[in-house]
């Protein structure tokens, strides 16, 4: 399939248009699904001199990766979990896990000179008082290891003066996270892995594998063999259901795309330009495109079923932060599948000695993907530590259905709404 119409693909730099794969293949490593996590693996594997190829279904940065909220937010899932497994001791592990993915994000840009629009700030925001002890977590956490970039903790007015809206108690802003194009990240790394020799297939869904010293990946028209595959294909995938169904819940995001704002109403509601989203359990995200649209995402639907009208859904939500935009026109409205898992930990692992899975970064995953690409790039190589301490974490399996599971997330997610409105 092609991109869906997202502001995204509207104004992506270039749209890919990479071979289908046809015939044999080889390649050291096989990487299937062209998102973050593949693209990032690809490329990470490349600059270590081996070779890859990626299998995508569709097209580079088709999936979630190609459609989200564009928000940089340092951590990844699991990491207070694996903080209360190791105890004190692994601070400092952990800490530069949750930064690590911002890094690469960053060092890429720079190193392959992409352009995706890349800002820094991201600001979390508290709609009610009772949250803002959080933040006062964070400032201590921070003035703990001697965060090096800038970070500061804003009372009301100043919430209220930087976002020019009454909706919130309080917010906590970090420069080190920000935002960015996240198609024209996805794509110009895929580039980046390109020029590097990586062979990459678009439009040849994987329909199996057959395990092995060397992996067979098919798809309907060819194959790749490889020495080790890793499966990239998160809340889209659907392979080796024998170890991987009732793992990873797709649910649905939305968002919607303004008309670029005038000068004074940005002046007015984001004068610092940076990504903003609360703390609640189903969460609001927002920031302004290049172009100064108001990119207004949030709505998780846990039921497998996507709105009709995703403006319907989600305008509500923008109008009760900027009342002020009554009227607004909206240029843009899409979807996209974050991978869910029940308790909230990556679902990482390794099948037999050489296939190798990343799914379920719960909705969390523009720098834990870039971390993952690069655990599962040195888990390939040999080097297990980073990979098999997040591997540790097991995530809940739901017994029977894709289906019965979503139900069950959707009434967890209820419960949350609830403890959100009370
Ligand atoms: C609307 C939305 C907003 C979001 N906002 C944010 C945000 O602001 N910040 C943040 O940190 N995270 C956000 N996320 C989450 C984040 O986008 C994802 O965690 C991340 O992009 C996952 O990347 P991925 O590469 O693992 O998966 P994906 O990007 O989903 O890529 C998987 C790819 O695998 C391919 N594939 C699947 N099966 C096969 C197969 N059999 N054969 C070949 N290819 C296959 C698919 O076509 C797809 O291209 C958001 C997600 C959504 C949907």
């Amino acid at each position: 399939m092609e991109h869906i119409r997202s502001y995204y693909a509207a104004t992506a730099n270039t749209l890919t248009v990479y071979p289908a794969l046809r015939g044999g293949n080889s390649a050291d490593v096989c990487v299937v699904g062209a998102g973050f996590t593949g693209v990032g693996t690809a490329l990470t594997l490349a600059e270590r001199g081996y070779s890859v190829a990626v299998v995508e279904a569709n097209r580079v940065g088709w999936g979630a990766s190609g459609r989200n909220g564009g928000q940089i937010i340092n951590g990844m899932a699991g990491l207070a979990k694996l903080r209360a497994i190791h105890g004190e001791a692994s601070d400092d592990l952990l800490w530069k896990l949750r930064w690590r993915g911002n890094d690469i994000i960053r060092e890429r840009v720079a190193r392959y000179n992409i352009d995706c629009d890349l800002k820094d700030g991201y600001v979390e925001v508290a709609p009610k008082a009772r949250q803002l002890g959080m933040f006062d977590d964070y400032l201590a956490e921070m003035d703990k290891h001697g965060f090096p970039y800038r970070y500061e903790r804003w009372d009301r007015d100043t919430t209220r003066a930087m976002l020019g809206t009454d909706a919130y108690q309080g917010g906590f802003i970090c420069y080190r996270d920000g935002h960015l194009h996240p198609l024209n990240l996805c794509i110009g790394e895929a580039a980046a892995a390109a020029s590097l020799g990586v062979q990459i297939f678009e439009q040849s869904p994987v329909t199996g594998l057959e395990h092995g010293k060397r992996v067979r990946v098919r798809t309907a028209a060819g194959h790749v063999d490889a020495d080790a595959v890793v499966l990239a294909g998160n809340a889209y995938s659907r392979l080796e259901p024998k170890y991987l169904s009732n793992l990873v819940f797709p649910a649905g995001s939305y968002i919607i795309g303004t008309e670029p704002l005038p000068a004074k109403v940005v002046e007015e509601i984001n004068p610092l330009d940076v990504a903003v989203c609360d703390v609640n359990r189903i969460v609001d995200y927002y920031r302004l495109s290049a172009d100064k649209r108001l990119l207004f995402g949030g709505a998780c639907n846990y039921s497998g079923r996507d709105p009709t009208d995703i403006k319907a859904f989600i305008l509500p939500r923008l109008l009760k932060v900027y009342p002020q935009l009554k009227g607004v026109r909206i240029d843009f409205e899409w979807g996209g599948k974050i991978g869910i898992v029940l308790n909230r930990v990556l679902a990482v692992g390794r099948i037999g000695p050489n296939i190798y899975y990343s799914h379920g970064y719960s909705g969390h995953g523009v720098c834990a993907t870039h971390l993952m690409g690069e655990i599962l790039a040195d888990a390939v190589g040999g080097t297990l530590e980073r990979f098999d301490l997040i591997a540790r974490l097991k995530p809940y399996r739901i017994p029977g259905s894709r289906s019965i599971g979503n139900q069950i997330i959707a009434l967890g997610m209820l419960y949350y709404r609830l403890k959100d409105l009370l």
